[in-house]
């Protein structure tokens, strides 16, 4: 896909958002438009070169239309080159998330909104989430889930300027089992629940795996994901069985190979973990309850792990809120919650390959920079932690060629802070300069 996030256009966002930030973003929009002809040169204090894992100082980063041209040491000029002045600044490209749900956010009345919220108000909603998103440095999400056509169609909106936000690479309606994590009926009385089917994700047998990837691509998802096991946030018992049997699981990987898609798989606990690892995916979400032997298949077959630590995080505290969470989620996300961090530190510390995300959603949007600081606490260094949301992020979702670098050819998401990430981790939440293809979104010319 990608041809919808490709060259968007940014100056038409301006005009239809009525923002104090977009009556900036018309300003750059237009200042940026003009230079466009020409070129826009970033002059860069210190640049993180993540391909090479080391900080270049004095660069000049010189951008033609959406994309990077060239790298040159020293402050450069050009005739008619719009220079954007970041020599106090370190520069490094956007960064990716794997793990977003772009269309919600959590709250204590979740169950009741449900019954209450039509898929408009999630859409209103999702604009701003979107919009916070960019503006922490987030160039590029992976939205593991979102209904009623949300994603795509907000993915399509950003990449035609409508939105200002990320770009959006979307699962759709993740693929569950009956009463699995990601069964829309969960949680209902009898007389509100029904039986879902391969349409609305519901997976039990290895046509009906076929049929749901098949929707997904009738619908303009861009991957898929599974939920191999129970989840904290679903209103059933278990947070961590296995919900698919192997031969689903790689009848979904078969189907989604058709389509060029890459499978993502949700997972808790070890069995389920394994048999999504066997059957082909790409990636291991969460993976909380992470085994040696998962670790070994993983670094075998080169399978990330996509950690989540801040949802982890964020779902232990909340269960200690009484009436936050109801009584089937409370103990699931006590238990489990806790545990993600110290996964994550097995994990790097045996070389499984890790690629940044946050399950955001779970967590509030815009905070997903918080995750940096959770990773350098669990012993990864920060330059390790900034190539897991920009390099792998990109080998991840397959677009290496386009995104996770600052270099020659690759579309021009660069983003800065003031002072040095490497030395401080609440950096992170201090992006003041944005530019996403090229397009400055935040900060510029001072
Ligand atoms: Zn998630």
């Amino acid at each position: 896909m990608a041809e919808n996030n490709k060259g968007a256009m940014v100056k038409g966002a301006g005009l239809h958002c009525p923002s104090a930030l977009s009556i900036g973003l018309v300003l750059i929009g237009t200042f940026a438009g003009a230079a466009n002809a020409a070129q826009t040169i970033i002059h860069a204090g210190r640049l993180i070169d993540v391909t090479n894992e080391s900080v270049l100082t004095e660069q000049s980063i010189v951008i033609d239309g959406d994309r990077v041209q060239r790298l040159e040491t020293g402050y450069i000029s050009a005739p008619g080159a719009e220079i954007i002045d970041l020599r106090s600044a370190t520069v490094m490209p956007g960064w990716l998330d794997m793990h977003v749900h772009i269309g919600s956010e959590q709250g204590p009345n979740r169950q009741v909104e449900a019954f209450t919220r039509d898929p408009a108000d999630h859409a209103y909603r999702s604009v701003a989430y979107a919009e916070r998103t960019l503006m922490a440095g987030f160039t590029t999400v992976r939205d593991l889930g979102t209904r009623s056509g949300l994603a795509q169609s907000l993915r399509d909106a950003i990449a035609q300027g409508w939105v200002v936000g990320p770009r959006i690479y979307t699962a759709g309606k993740g693929l569950a089992s009956s009463g699995g994590h990601g069964d829309p009926s969960n949680g209902r009385s009898q007389a509100l629940t029904w039986d879902p089917g391969a349409d609305e994700g519901v997976v039990n047998s290895e046509a009906d795996a076929y049929k749901a990837v098949r929707i997904r691509y009738k619908e303009g998802s861009d991957l898929i994901k599974i939920t191999a096991t129970g989840g904290v946030l679903s209103q059933a018992k278990s947070g961590q069985n296995p919900q698919f049997t192997v031969a689903e699981i790689a009848a979904i990987v078969a189907a989604a190979e058709d389509y060029g898609y890459k499978v993502a798989a949700h997972a808790h606990g070890a069995e389920g973990m394994r048999r999504a690892v066997v059957g082909g995916v790409a990636s291991i979400e969460h993976g909380t309850y992470m085994s040696d032997e998962v670790m070994r298949l993983m670094k075998k077959n080169g399978t990330y792990y996509v950690p989540t630590i801040i949802a982890g995080k964020f779902v232990a505290e909340k269960a200690e809120i009484p009436g936050y969470f109801s009584e089937l989620v409370r103990p699931k996300a006590a238990a489990i919650g806790p545990l993600i961090q110290d996964t994550f530190t097995r994990a790097y510390e045996s070389g499984v390959p890790i690629a940044f995300g946050t399950d955001t959603g779970v967590s509030a949007h815009g905070d997903n920079w918080k995750e940096f600081g959770y990773m350098i606490e669990a012993g990864m260094p920060a330059m390790a932690a900034i190539v897991s949301a920009t390099v792998s992020a990109a080998d991840l979702l397959g677009e290496s060629e386009d995104l996770g670098s600052i270099e020659p050819g690759k579309l021009a998401d660069i983003i800065a802070v003031p002072g040095d990430p490497l030395a401080d981790p609440e950096e992170f939440g201090r992006v003041h300069f944005v530019m996403k293809g090229g397009q400055v979104f935040k900060g510029g010319a001072e």
